[in-house]
């Protein structure tokens, strides 16, 4: 029997994992989320002798169930392949008393390419299972990272186009340059004048508007969406937990069956989402530690049960987190609210009148798995060149968060022990300036290029492809516009 996926707003909208790939989003703005959570079906001692193509296969095989062994290996093969500059996709490295997984080996050196590199092969596929003839728009916005790992998976896929908007003000030169000189006749970058929730949610209300989607359809398109509301990318990612946590049980780095804790960097709650999914499927996790960096809204609804964004936006070193509304935390909002739609409707109702909800007592018992906290921009900076002077690895700003995060919560509950994974969600490479000027003023005067070369040097680290791509490519894309005019600039693209 498939499983079912539902919508997190409306009882009666349930579709195939097919459908919920294509449709990115369910009505009313609603999530899909599976109606149960598969239990892993082999044993740790046999994952622990897998590939991560292998081990993504037996996570996959059982939340995307109308896809057959053929299709789903083929996606898989085409995903994690050469793209990635290492046979194990995903390493561990062991620093500073935890273990941080590290996610930035992909086409664009950050964590979303671990999904963002096999989406558009499952999006085709679920394209062709439905019959849809239509060509796929995906419509996305991007705090930085999203965008340009969106646009190297989609670039010259055949039956697609993609559109990015990106805060024009809001990510680092390295992210921009990436983006902009993005190749490919199916692409389109846009820089908004706004923040990036403005950005997402002018996208997510072109996702929902009827009288669009008719406009579309009669030109022979349709949207989908490649942000982490998709479960397309969501359940690739609960891949790569399950892979640490059995490297690490094959390494004799934990015994059978010990718990370990998860680290997140958390923006949109789609990573840490992931992690809490893996431990439903029974990975033995303790605690989710979810970092934020000062716009934490998460750490507040965590020590207070009332999700409140009305607050000023903060431009922080780790942009990818800067974030105010976590679309995904809406699938836990959902589930603790006892998989109920209307429950959870009125809850995301409040967020968009009021900018605010809070949850029951009852809902705030069932949170018991998660444990929030933030690093503040002085605190991400002493981070970064602390590891680096004890150990010599160099960590990005978002890893900072996370593991400044990490110090706090063992100071906080004396749980030492436990070993313990950090998501590592990008190469200090790509936010070189920050991290260089974290380790020493001295590097301010440098230019971003000189930075890079800096950088390899002291971490003795080889400069990454994707950055040597960008040092001397042409800027392909340069359309600004107003949060207002994204719906507009979108048809001028598909001349509708
Ligand atoms: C997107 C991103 C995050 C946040 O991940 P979410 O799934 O949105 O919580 C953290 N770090 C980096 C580098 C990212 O690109």
């Amino acid at each position: 029997m498939d499983l079912i996926y539902a919508s997190t707003r409306n009882a009666d909208e349930k579709v195939t994992a097919s459908q919920a790939i294509l449709k990115g989003i369910a009505g009313e703005g609603g999530l899909f989320v599976p109606t149960e959570i598969p239990k892993l079906d082999v044993s740790m001692d046999d994952l622990a002798k897998m590939s991560y193509q292998e081990t993504a296969y037996e996570v996959m095989k059982l939340f995307l169930t109308d896809f057959t062994e053929e299709e789903l290996k083929h996606c898989i093969n085409s995903a994690y392949d050469e793209k990635f500059d290492t046979a194990e996709i995903a390493p561990l490295v062991h620093a500073d008393g935890a273990y941080y997984l590290e996610l930035f080996h992909g086409s664009t050196i950050a964590f979303k390419d671990m999904a963002l590199s096999i989406l558009p092969h499952l999006l085709i596929t679920s394209a062709r299972k439905n019959q849809i003839k239509n060509e796929i728009v995906i419509l996305t916005a991007t705090s930085g990272d999203t965008g340009k790992a969106a646009l190297a998976g989609f670039a010259d896929v055949k039956g697609t186009k993609i559109i990015v908007f990106y805060p024009k003000n809001g990510v680092s030169p390295i992210q921009e340059k990436q983006m902009v000189t993005q190749k490919g006749e199916n692409t389109f970058v846009v820089g908004i004048n706004g923040n990036f929730d403005q950005a997402q949610t002018g996208v997510k209300k072109m996702f929902s508007d009827k009288e669009l989607a008719k406009v579309m359809d009669a030109a022979g398109y349709q949207f989908s969406s490649a942000n982490s509301i998709n479960i397309g990318r969501l359940v690739p990612q609960i891949v790569y937990y399950v892979y640490a946590y059995a490297k690490m049980y094959a390494n004799g780095e934990i015994a059978k069956d010990e718990k370990i804790n998860v680290v997140v960097p958390t923006g949109n709650f789609g990573n840490i989402l992931a992690a809490f999914y893996a431990k439903n499927m029974g990975v033995p996790i303790a605690k989710l530690i979810c970092a934020s960096n000062d716009n934490k809204v998460l750490y507040d609804f965590f020590s207070t049960g009332t999700y409140d964004k009305n607050r000023e936006f903060i431009l922080t070193t780790s942009p990818s987190m800067d974030i105010l509304i976590s679309s995904n935390l809406e699938r836990l909002i959902y589930r603790i609210a006892g998989n109920d739609a209307a429950k959870n409707a009125e809850f995301m109702k409040e967020l968009t009148t009021e900018g605010k909800y809070e949850i029951t007592p009852e809902m705030k018992a069932q949170l018991s798995d998660f444990y929030g906290n933030y690093s503040s921009e002085a605190e991400t900076a002493e981070v970064i060149k602390k590891i680096y002077e004890d150990t010599g690895y160099v960590i990005d700003t978002h890893t900072a968060v996370a593991a400044g995060v990490y110090g706090k919560y063992k100071a906080e509950t004396g749980d030492t022990e436990t070993k313990t994974v950090i998501a590592s969600t990008a190469s200090p490479f790509k936010f070189t300036r920050s991290v260089m000027d974290a380790i020493d003023h001295k590097y301010d005067s440098m230019t971003d290029f000189e930075l890079v070369d800096e950088l390899s040097k002291i971490a003795n680290v080889k400069v990454p492809q994707a950055i040597e791509d960008i040092r001397s490519a042409a800027i392909l894309h340069d359309t600004v516009c107003e949060v207002d005019e994204m719906e507009a600039t979108v048809k001028k693209f598909l001349n509708i």
